[in-house]
């Protein structure tokens, strides 16, 4: 982990997606490296498997309410209407009941029975025209209101009455009897009240019943057919390749065509999700940054678009030609060309390297040989302090060779023999194009051309500092710990000459020089560096100092002008003229390029957005977002949160106190969602871009302009405390745990599609829910876990807890330990991707269950059109899963492999999955299948 320290992965990183870290912060953080740029890869076509079996429905999370399905009969039907009742007759009296019509009788079955009982008894069997069972059988036939009827001239009325009809005088009554109505007033009037009562009661309830039935039978049943549900059915559907058993690989089952769907056009080696998100942002941004600006908008906004005129004006930048190099080779107090082509200067050639090694920082925000950030101190967040150790911050200036990746193109042990040709390839190729360089630099730079012999070695020195350089600083970090060395600056230095003379060399490092150099006219800073200024320096790196040490004053002045003249100058060489361009593109392609260049408009856009992220955003956002969707997110993250915080109260490994002091953390953890608030505030957005001078026709000045504040800004810093605040740009496709703020990040540019805004909760709880829950996770996870709810690296777990902890983490490094990619002989890191893992396996948990309760809450959703056959647990889990869908070449998994804290992607969500039993659960896994492995399955959070 060759990173300005652990630091990128304590503070600044925890991202959610691998290789995602572009996007240049906001000028009061750090910058950060864009994407790498490396040939397209061809995506290993998806193995068919026949033995499909298709998904099955299962039950859905929570019972539909129940409603009965004529609701008039049980709670409506035969209205006692006795409040009406006319006068009652003795049924005794009645003899001969000859109309059968008025049997209109309600129809439950007891009734019928004793109605029919009732009219037997009063009717005689024989009468003639009266059929009982054909009247008293009918269906849907209701007594809702009496009946007349009249027997030898008197009229009676036929009542229905609750279940049983009673065969009493009440039932059939005769119509003008005064004397009964006025003996049986009083009881008539108060179970009039009574019932009515009970009618309104009734009535009420029906009402809610029936709301309450139609939601759910529209939530259950509709199909959804918003744009958003059709947009996100369509991507699902057309990623998913349902001749893969989800049980055998749900990675290939739900990301299986993807690559078919969204070809990589070649912009990216490692095309994902996130990607297609990214160039969304690009396009949006593009858009705007073409559109008309009036003097309303904001000046860095404005600004934004002069950078971008400036950058698309080749006209310009070829008349400008190579001025900016010359101006800026002065700056950092450096020769328009090195002394190295001057034979005659060699011998007693002296060069100050430490002080254009600040130049460089300070101008160009790069760090070279060595890497300097002021930031949080780890232990006490509350102030700012140096760290120091291998160099990590590349110059934000475009440029062709930026990534670590290609960084890689070093000699390096351990390497396979095919790999090792490849290296020799693109040494060979980096040599050639430096070679190139300098003779077109130098006929137009100087006066001078310098012979072939001498642009040869030139080329063989540059090139064998740089990868002795990148050997010296790849350390394989597994420092979990992140365990810091604070060291005096004198104490550094006896380590460093320490090492430097036992290699018989004389040192040409001071360290209290290139320190004090650095923090010389810096506003409000004055280093105490013999008593309260301290060096962190990461334990994995206490050794880069002193073999840097000992490098530098293994090499001969000259060559590291020399070396120091072309860090620089190819540091800006794209921002020249077009043929200075294209020569570079071309001469770099064999270790470099992506197959396809991009239009310059793009890459110009690309270029605004990680330089001025903050003020494009201003451009593009939805002005309503923080109305109407940040909300809806937070409630998201908060149904997670809960759901964590219930899985943490219920935990078996976990003592009393730990846990309170989990809940704690957990409830003091904030979340930055969208972009800030004060992002549309004209006024805040002129001061945060203050002191920025832009013109749309001198690009390379433009940068610098920005450039040259990283530096200084921080180095300022260094007596202030760093703010719980935004630390990316909203622009930024990725999600953050800074785990020194205690603070999740999630950008508006990853609140999109595939992530959010999927028509059905149930997606979007599948996709950015489990992207929430792998942030807040990492919080807890191996690392996260060291850093208290203030942001301190403190232990505040007990020992016991600590220690059940670790033992239950070795499941998780064991399982991801034992995967590898069938293409690469090479497993996993289980140990170096333990955080992410664990991240991933808790986020997915939580989501799970917040959107569990969210069904218990809402009630089932609608069905995803063309998905009606899965159910919404398995939605949920395609959901996840369609998140990791990518693209992704051998050399660039191979690099995963080795370096990222991720997995690749596939083994993210296979891993992840195998832990689930609800996954295994949702698709049916027979226990011993890929998805179902038999073995423990591994839990911590
Ligand atoms: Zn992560």
């Amino acid at each position: 982990m060759n990173l300005l320290f652990v630091l990128a992965v304590m503070m600044v990183a925890a991202e959610a997606a691998p290789g995602l870290d572009f996007g240049f912060p906001s000028i009061h953080s750090a910058p950060i490296f864009p994407a790498p740029v490396i040939p397209s890869p061809i995506f290993p076509a998806p193995t068919i498997i026949k033995s499909f079996s298709a998904p099955v429905i299962s039950p859905p999370l929570i019972k539909a309410p129940i409603v009965a399905p004529s609701p008039f009969i049980k709670t409506i039907a035969p209205v006692p209407v006795i409040k009406h009742v006319a006068p009652a007759t003795s049924y005794a009296s009645i003899t001969h009941y000859a109309v059968s019509p008025v049997v209109k009788l309600s129809v439950t079955r007891d009734q019928r029975m004793t109605v029919k009982r009732f009219y037997n008894k009063i009717l005689p069997a024989h009468h003639q025209y009266v059929d009982l069972n054909k009247v008293l059988w009918s269906k849907n036939r209701y007594l809702t209101k009496m009946e007349n009827v009249t027997e030898n001239g008197k009229i009676y009325t036929v009542m229905s009455k609750e279940t049983p009809v009673s065969p009493d005088l009440h039932n059939l009554v005769g119509v003008k009897s005064r004397s009964t109505v006025y003996k049986k007033k009083d009881v008539y009037k108060r179970l009039s009240i009574v019932l009515a009562i009970l009618i309104v009661i009734l009535f009420i309830a029906f009402i809610i019943a029936l709301a309450e039935y139609i939601r759910a039978s529209k939530m259950s049943k509709t199909i959804c057919v918003s744009e958003e549900c059709i947009r996100s059915a369509a991507n699902l559907k057309l990623s998913m390749d349902l001749s893969v058993n989800p049980c055998d690989d749900f990675y290939k089952f739900t990301c299986g065509r993807w690559s078919n769907e969204h070809p990589n056009h070649g912009w990216y080696p490692h095309f994902s999700s996130f990607e297609t998100a990214d160039e969304k942002v690009a396009i949006s941004v593009l858009e705007f940054l073409k559109s008309n600006m009036s003097n309303k908008y904001p000046l860095p906004v404005r600004q934004a678009k002069d950078l971008y005129l400036s950058c698309m004006d080749t006209a310009t930048l070829d008349k400008l030609g190579y001025n900016g190099i010359i101006k800026y080779l002065h700056e950092v107090k450096l020769p328009v060309m090195p002394n190295f082509f001057n034979k005659t200067a060699h011998a007693d050639f002296k060069f100050d390297w430490i002080k254009v090694e600040v130049a460089l920082k300070k101008t160009f925000a790069m760090d070279n040989f060595i890497g300097l950030l002021v930031d949080a101190d780890i232990y006490n967040r509350s102030r700012n302090v140096i760290y120091m150790g291998t160099p990590d911050s590349p110059c934000p200036l475009p440029s062709p060779v930026k990534s670590k990746n290609n960084q890689k193109i070093a000699r390096r042990n351990n390497v396979e023999e095919k790999d090792l040709e490849k290296e020799k390839l693109k040494a060979e190729a980096y040599k050639r194009m430096v070679k190139e360089v300098i003779k077109r630099l130098s006929l137009n730079i100087s006066s001078k051309v310098p012979n072939d012999l001498l642009v040869d070695e030139a080329a063989n020195v540059i090139w064998n500092i740089t990868s002795d350089l990148t050997e010296l600083a790849d350390i394989n970090s597994t420092n979990n710990d992140l365990q810091f060395y604070k060291f005096k600056i004198d104490e550094l230095q006896s380590l460093s000459d320490d090492y430097v003379g036992k290699n018989n060399l004389s040192s040409k490092v001071s360290w209290r020089r290139y320190v004090t150099v650095m923090f010389d006219n810096v506003a409000n800073v004055t280093l105490d560096l013999n008593s309260t200024d301290y060096i962190y320096v990461p334990l994995e790196e206490v050794n880069y100092l002193p073999e840097l040490a000992a490098y530098v004053s293994s090499i001969p002045d000259i060559y590291l002008e020399l070396y120091m003249w072309w860090i620089t100058t190819y540091t800006m060489i794209l921002s020249t003229t077009t043929e200075m361009a294209d020569l570079v593109a071309r001469e770099s392609e064999p270790f470099v390029t992506s197959t396809t260049y991009r239009s310059r408009s793009l890459d110009c856009t690309s270029l605004v957005i990680n330089f001025m992220g903050v003020a494009v955003s201003y451009g593009i956002v939805d002005k309503t977002f923080t109305q109407s969707i940040k909300p809806k997110v937070e409630t998201m993250l908060s149904d997670i949160k809960s759901a964590f915080i219930e899985r943490v109260k219920r935990l078996k490994w976990m003592d009393k106190e730990t846990k309170q002091a989990t809940l704690e953390k957990t409830k003091e953890m904030i979340s930055f969602i969208g972009f800030p608030e004060w992002l549309m505030d004209k006024e805040i957005i002129e001061q945060y871009y203050t002191n920025i001078t832009m013109r749309n026709d001198t690009f390379l000045e433009n940068m610098m302009a920005m450039v040259k504040l990283f530096t200084p800004t921080q180095l300022e810093s260094l007596r202030e405390e760093t703010e719980r605040t935004w630390k990316t740009d909203p622009t930024t496709v990725n999600a953050y745990n800074y785990f020194s703020d205690n603070s999740i990040t999630v950008p508006i540019a990853i609140l999109t599609q595939p992530f959010y805004h999927l028509g059905l909760e149930v997606l979007n709880y599948g996709a950015i829910g489990s992207i929430l829950g792998h942030e807040l996770t990492h919080g807890f996870d191996n690392i996260g876990r060291r850093f208290d709810k203030f942001g301190n690296y403190k232990q505040w777990w007990s020992n016991a807890t600590i220690e059940t902890f670790e033992n239950k983490t070795q499941c998780f490094i064991n399982q991801y330990g034992n995967f590898s990619i069938p293409t690469i002989e090479q497993k996993v890191d289980g140990q170096r991707t333990l955080g992410e893992n664990l991240a991933d396996n808790g986020g997915l948990h939580h989501a799970y269950l917040a959107y569990k309760n969210v069904v218990k809450k809402n009630g089932e959703e609608s069905k995803l059109p063309g998905f009606q056959n899965f159910s919404s647990k398995q939605l949920f889990f395609i959901a996840f899963g369609s998140i990791w869908c990518e693209s992704i070449d051998r050399d660039s998994l191979k690099f995963q492999l080795e370096n990222d804290e991720h997995c690749p992607s596939s083994l993210r969500v296979i891993g992840t999955l195998q832990n689930s039993h609800e996954f295994a659960e949702a698709f049916k896994c027979p226990l011993g299948s890929n998805m179902n492995p038999k073995r423990e399955r591994c839990r911590i959070w």
